[in-house]
Formats: C-alpha cells, structure tokens, sequence
C-alpha cells in the first residue's frame, strides 16, 4: 500500500493489543469491516509480559507474545485486516462524519474509529482528536 492510498472501513482500531484485538473480534463476527492497526506487535503490555500468572484457562507455560498472537489469529479467523503500522494523526473533522486515520502505508477512512493504544501508546489528544460521536477510548 502506498501513503496516500484510501481504504474504506466499518471499523479501524487504533493498537492491536488485548483490546484492539477482542474489538475486532466482535466487530468482524458482526460483519463490520475491520481494520486493526498496529505499530508493534511485541511493545505492548501483553506483549512484554513472560509470565502470565492470573488470566483463566491459559497455561502457566505460555508466554504474553504467544496469548497475544492467539487473539490476533482469532480475530482475522473472523476477517479483520490487521496491518503493522503506526497511527501518526486522526482527523474527526469530516462533514461526512468518517474519521480519517494517517499512516505511512495508507490513509484509513471509518464510520466508527476505536482507540486501544493503552497509556504507553498514543493518546487521543497525540493524534490530533477530541472526542467525538462516533469514536470510543
Ligand atoms: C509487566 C506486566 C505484567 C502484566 N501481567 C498481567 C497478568 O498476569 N494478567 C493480566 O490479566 N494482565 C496483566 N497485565 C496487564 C495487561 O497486560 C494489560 O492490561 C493489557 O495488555 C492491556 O491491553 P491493551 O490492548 O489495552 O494495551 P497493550 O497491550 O499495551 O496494546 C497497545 C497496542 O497499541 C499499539 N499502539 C500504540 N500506539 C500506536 C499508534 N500510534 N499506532 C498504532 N498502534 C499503536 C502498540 O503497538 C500495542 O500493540 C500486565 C501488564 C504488565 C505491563
């Protein structure tokens, strides 16, 4: 994909962590079109995490990276897009109502928007948006 090339989306959620991943998990069985954007798949708070002690039903043997690459599959299983790249600006300003996402592989237009950067990530206000109808953090 090319910057300035436009994908159209139900649904683009911003970090591909626990949260981002079990949205779009619901959204694609849903039948939404689902994109999931990611920065890095192994910065995240999961991610980093070599023991998992508390979570019900996985092995105490099982690694954060391996949990999360099994909620990854999971989801697009389902039929979510999930592309490696990172969100550098947001514009909810749209008269249509979409928001447009800004990444350096491609340009994001979506009917609902969904942040799952967690505080280690990007925060709304760092991607250039207020809150608005239509997004959820
Ligand atoms: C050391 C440690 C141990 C833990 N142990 C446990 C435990 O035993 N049991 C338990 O239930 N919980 C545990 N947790 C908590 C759990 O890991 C977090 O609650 C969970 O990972 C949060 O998920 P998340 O999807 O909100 O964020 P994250 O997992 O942090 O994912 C955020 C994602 O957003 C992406 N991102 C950020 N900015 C951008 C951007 N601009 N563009 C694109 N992508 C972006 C990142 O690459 C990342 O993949 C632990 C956390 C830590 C730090």
């Amino acid at each position: 994909m090319s910057a300035d090339e436009v994908v159209e989306t139900d649904v683009c959620i911003i970090g591909g962590g626990p949260a981002g991943c079990t949205c779009a998990l619901y959204t694609s069985r849903a039948n939404l079109k689902t994109v999931v954007l990611d920065k890095n798949p192994f910065v995240g708070a999961l991610a980093i995490t070599s023991h998992i002690a508390n979570y019900p039903g996985v092995d105490k043997s099982m690694t954060g990276t391996e949990l999360l690459d099994m909620m990854r599959d999971q989801a697009i299983q389902y039929g979510t897009d999930y592309k490696k790249t990172q969100v550098f600006m947001v514009d909810t300003t749209s008269e249509d109502g979409r928001k447009i996402v800004y990444t350096p592989d491609g340009i994001f237009k979506t009917k609902a928007l969904v942040l799952g950067t967690r505080r280690r990530g990007a925060k709304a206000t760092s991607l250039g948006m207020r809150y608005v109808r239509g997004s959820s953090y």
